[in-house]
């Protein structure tokens, strides 16, 4: 009989323990990240990212706990009160910046070939930028802040035509075709 209610209990203990910790692997999940926020102080965007590992910790008693680990207006302002959770609370996935630059180069096509974008590999073939001074980059040269503005301001541009664009404009030199441009029509989109 001893044995059993022991045994009852572990299988209880063992229960709790599994849904905390699945919980708390939940919400690690649906916060780590950087996102975009509008700063209610500045009213202006600011890359922030939630504490993820706290908000893990705390997942058992809600997502009231939350806080930032970083903001692009710290350390300037690392003393105010984060009232932009409540956006980040309300539509987690929506300003994740890896979930709103998959929604704009899907939309789109590559501004030199003409290829559409679709599904992003962020890993290996990471797509890039041409600025409007005809310039590619990529998005490790823009800080998260800016990600607003240079949507409207760059255009799309695939990794193959981004590594192209860099070896031509490194060496000039080697290339005859001085043709080369973006595709008008895309520019004129
Ligand atoms: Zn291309």
């Amino acid at each position: 009989m001893t044995l059993l209610v022991y045994l009852l209990v572990a299988i209880v203990v063992l229960g709790v323990f599994f849904l905390l910790l699945s919980s708390a692997a939940a919400a690690y999940l649906k916060f780590r990240g950087t996102r975009l926020v509008t700063c209610p102080e500045t009213k202006e965007p600011a890359a922030v990212e939630v504490d993820a590992k706290y908000a893990a910790f705390t997942a058992p008693m809600g997502e009231r706990d939350l806080r930032l680990k970083d903001c692009s207006r710290w350390p300037e302002r690392q003393d105010c009160e984060q009232q932009c959770l409540g956006q980040i609370v309300s539509a987690p996935e929506d300003c994740l910046v890896g979930n709103i630059l998959t929604k704009w180069y899907g939309e789109r096509t590559c501004v030199f070939c003409g290829k559409a974008l679709g599904e992003i590999d962020w890993l290996d073939h990471k797509p890039a930028l041409m600025s409007p001074e005809r310039v590619t980059l990529e998005w490790n040269e823009i800080p998260a802040d800016k990600v607003p503005v240079v949507l409207q301001t760059h255009m799309p541009v695939c990794w193959d035509c981004h590594i192209a664009e860099t070896f031509r404009r490194r060496y000039p030199e080697l290339f005859v075709d001085r043709s080369w441009k973006p595709r008008e029509s895309h520019l004129s989109s």
